[in-house]
């Protein structure tokens, strides 16, 4: 896109616009897009990716042009291949799949999520039946019921938590999806602690720190703006329940992936927007979007949150590959990282 094209906003009326902060790429992203990054340059293409890596279709489609195949499942990947497992993490199932057919694999499960399943072992092996809150069908909810089948029950909605049933009160724990609304949470496990007041579970809840920092965010800058976007893809949990927060500040709030998403009716009267982006959007579509909102005169002003620092470590046989093969990984990740904030030509 060029410089004029991005200049333009999309209904030709320039506005303020109020970027939150943090907003875009987590800590789990960075390091599971990283993975993928260096796994071509280290083996080469093709390389197989269960899942999208993060839900995102920019990402996605960045990744296919460099020769990676995402698919659903395990059978789709030949015989001697390299399969990364996505951020969201995976049953234990797909493990022994990848395993039992002799298939490399390099996990780029999110830390986090990884806590998650450990939770969820530790609070069976203790004799206690678990309750998670999450949404039926997002892979992040699968692979954390297939580390503990018939020991889960999936609690969605505060009418799920008002009836559902356990083998025994007094052994019941809860377990969150790591990318809900806060409130949403908050309103369930209520429920739950109320039916069941000998439920455990972590200190707070799993909701991690990149999805709580985004929603408090967009409720800081909600009194400020005439309407939110948020930039994330249908698919993505957390850019969903970013919108829901905004709505539910009483603002109007639009999930798009693209400036050719954005419905002119949308900017109707509105004098002052506010954009921020779920973990899994890279900030070059921020600022595509931004510009596209703010034309040739709007004023731009980033509004702080919560500072974010948090890292993740690399997987140690990716960091140990690259090293023997002469490359430095803090530099690659310095240079690679570019792609992802700087919008193409
Ligand atoms: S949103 Fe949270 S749990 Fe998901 S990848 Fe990012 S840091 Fe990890």
């Amino acid at each position: 896109m060029s410089a004029d094209q991005r200049s333009a906003s999309c209904d030709g009326r320039s506005r303020s616009v109020l970027l939150a902060r943090p907003r875009g790429f987590c800590a789990g992203v960075e390091r599971a897009v990283d993975i993928v990054d260096f796994a071509l340059r280290l083996y080469g293409p093709p390389i197989y990716v269960r899942h999208e890596i993060v839900h995102n279709q920019y990402v996605v489609r960045e990744f296919e042009t460099r020769g990676v195949v995402f698919v659903d499942d395990i059978g789709e990947v030949p015989d001697n291949s390299l399969v990364i497992f996505s951020a969201h993490g995976i049953p234990p199932s797909v493990r022994g799949e990848a395993t039992a057919r002799g298939l490399r694999t390099i996990d780029a499960t999110c830390p986090l999520v990884t806590k998650v399943h450990h939770e969820a072992l530790r609070y069976v092996d203790e004799g206690y039946h678990i309750l998670l809150i999450g949404h039926a069908g997002h892979v992040e909810v699968e692979g954390t019921m297939g580390h503990v089948p018939g020991h889960v029950t999936l609690v969605q909605t505060v009418e799920e938590a008002e009836v559902v049933e356990i083998p025994d009160p007094q052994r019941v724990a809860f377990l969150t999806q790591t990318t809900l609304s806060i409130d949403d949470v908050a309103g369930i496990l209520a429920v739950l602690q109320h039916r069941f007041p000998e439920i455990v579970g972590p200190t707070k809840d799993d909701i991690c720190y990149a999805t709580q920092n985004r929603q408090v965010a967009v409720k800081a800058m909600s009194s400020a703006v005439d309407a939110i976007f948020v930039v994330g893809a249908p698919n993505s949990s957390n850019s969903n329940r970013l919108v829901e927060v905004a709505k539910a500040s009483g603002v109007p709030a639009y999930l798009v992936q693209s400036r050719a998403e954005i419905r002119t009716e949308w900017l109707e009267g509105i004098d002052t927007v506010g954009v921020t982006a779920g973990a899994s959007a890279p900030e070059a579509l921020v600022r595509d979007i931004v510009d596209a909102l703010r034309g040739e005169d709007g004023s731009l002003e980033e509004m702080d949150a919560e500072p974010e620092m948090v890292q993740f470590p690399l997987p140690v046989e990716v960091v140990k590959d690259l090293r023997e093969s002469g490359r430095d990984p803090d530099e690659l990740i310095r240079n690679f990282r570019q792609r992802w904030y700087t919008p193409s030509g």
